[in-house]
């Protein structure tokens, strides 16, 4: 692509990247165009032939949110505020300065997140009376339960950032629960009787805005002492609300990439949300596919790509995507993912499910009678044979 600012080379050679056919005069646009957004959404200005109809948008930026910004880190989220087609999943972009803390507290959805960069000490209170205390380093996941009380703490010298993933669409960072919050509007006699403490003591708490992110130290202690602390007074947890996905090995892979999947199955902690952590190699593609148990959530975290949505009824829609892109695809509507940049393409399919599942387009071609499959596509017995057998979802 040209990195010329002259916007008629630009768009010439976004032309020349599409099917010749939806580029003559009937194409030409004389009129304004963002052209920021024309070069990273080719797709949609110029759809391949093959797109058709109405299909809701299905792409979104955490680059284009509102990001809240304040000592020790800042938030910014993309919920069905921001991408309304997602009624069932919301998502969270967070980052945390050296020593930081994401302030104590607990919400309505379930939390599950994975660290995209450094390191951070996380702590979950469980019903049960237990406390789970872990660290966790880039690619690493942790699963909250909903009404669980939480907290993350960066660790390093860089600190940390997230991605988090709610069960809930409309979900809101500025709506959770906070320690804080809930000290500052509670009568302080009513502090004093709970906490058994003097008004001396109760005066010492945090007043004004509550505290939701705010600098501290690092911990002095390693790991094994807090795990050691907190269980003179905790019960032990009965697993773990961390997975450490940055040394699993992955479920498929095949020189096209790999595909590593975390459910309700190998991380027992996330009982309802399931994902996979999907790498394309520079020139592969993520094969037709759809999902029977959910809509998926997708966060793109490195590379580009384009994805085409077929909800059904004559409809599809192509869009393009790169890092920090948020994607969606409806529940059981058929989709692939092209890598089309020339480094690995990482993204998140996220569902609300306990399992991951998919239907492979080639794996039911292959598995349908012959003379069905046939009939049905007039392909011969020999064309069957060459389609893929589906056991690989990442094609070259
Ligand atoms: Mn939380
Ligand atoms: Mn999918």
């Amino acid at each position: 692509m040209s990195s010329s600012s002259d916007p008629t080379e630009l768009l010439g050679s976004l032309a020349r990247e599409t099917d010749k056919a939806e580029r003559d005069t009937s194409a030409s646009n004389p009129g304004p165009q963002n052209l920021g957004l024309v070069k990273l959404n080719p797709n949609a200005d110029v759809p391949p032939p093959t797109d058709h109809g109405v299909v809701e948008p299905f792409w979104y930026s955490y680059d284009l949110t509102h990001r809240r910004v304040q000592e020790g880190g800042w938030t910014h989220q993309v919920t069905t505020r921001e991408l309304p087609v997602s009624k069932d999943i919301a998502g969270v972009n967070m980052r945390l300065t050296k020593g930081s803390f994401r302030e104590l507290h607990w919400h309505l959805a379930d939390e599950w997140a994975i660290m995209l960069s450094g390191k951070a000490r996380v702590t979950v209170f469980t019903p049960d009376g237990a406390m789970f205390v872990d660290d966790v380093s880039a690619g690493d996941l942790w699963l909250f339960p909903a009404g669980a009380p939480h907290s993350i703490q960066a660790l390093g010298e860089d600190g940390c950032e997230f991605l988090l993933v709610f069960n809930q669409g409309d979900f809101s960072e500025e709506s959770t629960l906070l320690l804080s919050d809930w000290l500052k509007h509670t009568p302080p006699e009513i502090l004093q009787r709970n906490f058994g403490l003097s008004a001396e003591a109760i005066a010492k708490l945090p007043k004004g805005e509550p505290l939701y992110i705010f600098p501290s130290d690092e911990p002095e202690k390693s790991l094994e002492q807090e795990i050691a602390e907190v269980a003179q007074h905790a019960a032990k947890p009965k697993m773990s609300y961390t997975f450490k996905a940055s040394t699993m090995k992955p479920t498929k892979e095949s020189d096209a990439g790999n595909v590593k999947i975390i459910d309700s199955r190998n991380f027992p902690a996330s009982q309802k949300i399931a994902s996979a952590i999907v790498t394309v190699k520079p020139g592969c593609m993520r094969e037709l596919h759809w999902h029977p148990n959910g809509s998926e959530w997708q966060y793109w975290i490195k590379g580009k790509g384009r994805m085409t949505v077929f909800p059904g009824q004559e409809a599809a829609r192509t869009m393009d995507f790169t890092a920090n892109d948020v994607g969606f695809v409806s529940n059981m509507a058929g989709h692939y993912i092209e890598n089309t940049g020339d480094e690995d393409l990482v993204f998140l399919e996220m569902f609300v499910a306990g399992e991951f599942q998919e239907i492979s387009l080639n794996r039911w071609l292959r598995a349908l009678p012959e003379q069905a499959a046939m009939a049905h596509t007039n392909l011969s017995r020999a064309d069957l044979e060459k389609i893929p057998t589906g056991d690989h979802p990442l094609l070259r």
